[in-house]
C-alpha cells in the first residue's frame, strides 16, 4: 500500500511502498522541494532518504557511544536523555546537502566529544557531517 512522506528534513512529498519485508520503495513524487530542486524525483527521493537517516542514526550512535547521551527505556533500547537536545540543520543544495548536528544540555568530556566524533566519521557515509557539541 502507498503511502505519502513528508521527510522532517526538508519539504518534498513522495509517495512509498513498503514491499513487506520491510523495504520501502519510492513510488512517486508529489513535490520536489527547493533545497532538492535541481534533482528529478527518485534522485530527490534518495537523497531525501539519505539525509533523513542519517540525521536519525547520528542521534542513535551518539546514545550508543556516550554514556551522558545515553538514557536506557525499560524495553532496553537506548535514547538520548530527556535533558539532552538534539539539534540539526542541513545546508547546500540537492546532492551537496550536509548535516550539521549540536547535542547541548550535557557537559561532555573531550574524550566524549572525541569519541562521539570518531564514532559518527566511523559510521557508513551517508551524506556530510558536522557535529558542534557544547
Ligand atoms: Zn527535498
Amino acid at each position: 500500500m502507498a503511502t505519502t512522506w513528508y521527510p522532517d528534513t526538508c519539504d518534498c512529498v513522495h509517495q512509498q511502498v513498503d514491499d513487506g519485508a520491510g523495504d520501502v520503495m519510492h513510488v512517486g513524487t508529489e513535490r520536489v522541494c527547493a533545497d532538492h530542486g535541481g534533482l528529478a524525483g527518485l534522485a530527490a527521493y534518495t537523497q531525501a532518504r539519505k539525509e533523513s537517516s542519517t540525521k536519525n542514526n547520528v542521534r542513535a550512535l551518539a546514545a550508543e557511544t556516550v554514556a551522558k547521551l545515553r538514557k536506557t527505556n525499560p524495553d532496553g533500547s537506548v535514547d538520548l536523555p530527556d535533558t539532552v537536545t538534539y539539534a540539526w540543520t542541513f545546508t547546500g543544495l540537492g546532492l551537496a546537502r550536509a548535516l550539521t548536528v549540536q547535542f547541548s544540555g550535557v557537559n561532555l568530556s573531550n574524550a566524549d566529544k572525541t569519541a562521539l566524533r570518531n564514532a559518527i566519521a566511523a559510521a557508513p557515509a551517508r551524506v556530510p557531517v558536522t557535529t558542534t557539541v557544547s
